[in-house]
């Protein structure tokens, strides 16, 4: 290669060896110099001089945030005293072609801030919902007033679409992402959405707060390089036919442009099965995390293709251990101008949202022991009667509980779905934080959590039931007037 190659050829070498149908580049270089963020001309130049002085050469990858040189030849080993020259950061031995995205030197698991949300790293399963497309300014915050109230901690909503069809609805472009801003700063949340074009990097900077990277691009290097530039995060998602060492080779494009924050998304793979639209490789999530220190979450919506397997297979995501999720919601799917057979109803994500938090608690590390004490003498069937008298009781509180969330929810317009996330977290927290017992303050947050759920289905049953007998009133009253009854 010649010395003077462009930051072009100096990324293609990082990305050579392996992989089946990958550019079978010489090369072979396994060191990469991590400048300082900062570092100063001079001593870039004395770093490549001293590279040079080697016999080696360098290749400079210039990002927003810092530089990173790759160093090529035989004998890289040769360099590796450099690291101690100013400016020098980190000199990385790296044998996986996908070097900054490896956790080989980075064994600690990397969290993305995304406005105020932390994703990965351990943080709470992220939920991010929203449209697939944003049609209006209707359609999008009523969507994002649900979504917030049901507990989702990010806004999607697509402006740009990459449909299979050029006659397919393509979406509102520019207008689409400032009505989606608008929706996630009314409600306070961070929004996300798709970019498909290089030259867009700078809009969309401007109005969200992560680049969605779509499947269909997953391999256009020029819009890789060009997310690199960007400050904002960026959500990399797999291609329809990628093998997962290619997905960390495009977010290691991302890396190498100088963004350190990606996230990676499992969204289902082109297989021979045809009864779910893709098939959701899930067992990539472990993969991943064996193989890199970025985030990953998983898209059930674009995974299944079909709404009643979108609920099950978010929760399996969470339960093996993706950092987020992120679904498709719709006010009215059966309209919905894209993606209409796999976007969720309002309640069908409140439930999702339900069988989620169930199943953080599952997630969460075994509470502590709690220590028991019981006054003697220990009479066995005397406590055991004590405590079926004890379980009768709640029995009965919980459904008197739900009785009058009911009666609230009732309060309430109708369409109104109701629950307060704020007032949930208040409950649970007081009940955590009450008078000291045998429970710990997790296993009373289990506790609540659980009756707070279940007041919230009984809410959820009795308004689909009011709407159900509206409905058949409504019905009722359009056949009597077709009939010329009651004129
Ligand atoms: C999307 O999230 O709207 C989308 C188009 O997804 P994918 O790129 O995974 O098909
Ligand atoms: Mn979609």
């Amino acid at each position: 290669m010649p010395a003077n190659a462009g930051p072009s050829e100096g990324l293609r070498f990082l990305f050579a060896s392996t992989g089946q149908d990958q550019d079978n580049d010489e090369g072979g270089t396994e060191m990469i110099i991590v400048m300082r963020t900062g570092a100063a001309q001079e001593e870039i130049d004395e770093v490549k001089q001293a590279v040079a002085e080697e016999g080696l050469e360098t290749y400079v990858m210039v990002g927003q945030e810092r530089i990173v040189m790759g160093v090529v030849g035989v004998g890289v080993e040769r360099v590796t005293h450099l690291e101690t020259m100013p400016g020098v950061e980190q000199m990385i031995r790296v044998s996986k072609p996908y070097k900054l995205a490896s956790n080989e030197h980075h064994p600690d698991r990397t969290s993305v801030r995304v406005g105020d949300v932390e994703i990965g790293a351990g943080a709470p399963v992220a939920v991010i919902a929203g449209p697939c497309a944003v049609e209006s300014r209707e359609q999008v915050l009523a969507t994002a007033r649900w979504v917030k109230r049901e507990g989702a901690t990010l806004m999607r909503g697509g402006a740009f679409k990459p449909r299979s069809s050029p006659y397919a609805f393509q979406g509102l472009g520019v207008e689409g992402l400032k009505l989606l801003a608008e929706a996630g700063a009314e409600v306070g949340l961070p929004v996300v959405s798709e970019i498909t074009d290089p030259g867009d990097v700078e809009t969309f900077d401007e109005y969200v707060d992560m680049l969605q990277v779509g499947a269909r691009n997953m391999q256009n290097f020029v819009l890789l390089k060009a997310v690199g530039q960007s400050k904002k995060p960026v959500l990399l998602k797999r291609g329809l036919s990628s093998t997962i060492d290619e997905l960390l080779m495009a977010a290691e494009y991302v890396l190498s442009a100088g963004n350190p924050n990606v996230i990676l998304c499992e969204r289902g793979i082109r297989t021979f099965e045809t009864s779910t639209r893709n098939t959701l490789d899930l067992s990539a999530v472990p993969v991943i995390q064996e193989r890199t220190h970025l985030p990953i979450i998983v898209d059930p919506s674009h995974g299944t293709g079909h709404r009643p397997l979108v609920r099950p297979m978010a929760v399996a995501g969470a339960a093996v251990g993706a950092d987020g999720i992120i679904i498709e919601v719709h006010p009215d799917p059966p309209t919905a101008r894209s993606d209409s057979e796999q976007s969720l109803s309002f309640p069908e994500f409140g439930d999702l949202m339900d069988d989620l938090r169930r199943h953080e608690y599952l997630r969460q590390p075994t509470a502590p022991h709690a220590q028991v004490h019981i006054e003697p003498p220990v009479e066995r069937a005397r406590l055991r009667a004590r405590i079926d008298d004890v379980d009768s009781r709640i029995a009965a509180l919980i459904d008197e509980r739900a009785e009058l969330s009911v009666a609230v929810q009732q309060t309430r317009e109708s369409g109104d779905h109701g629950h307060d996330v704020g007032r949930e977290r208040e409950l649970i927290e007081k009940a955590a934080h009450g008078p000291e017992g045998v429970l710990t303050p997790e296993e009373r947050e289990m506790v609540f959590g659980a009756i707070l759920r279940v007041s919230r289905s009984a809410q959820r049953r009795s308004a689909a039931s009011d709407a159900a007998v509206a409905g058949s009133v409504n019905a009722k009253t359009a056949e009597a007037t077709a009939n010329g009854v009651g004129q």
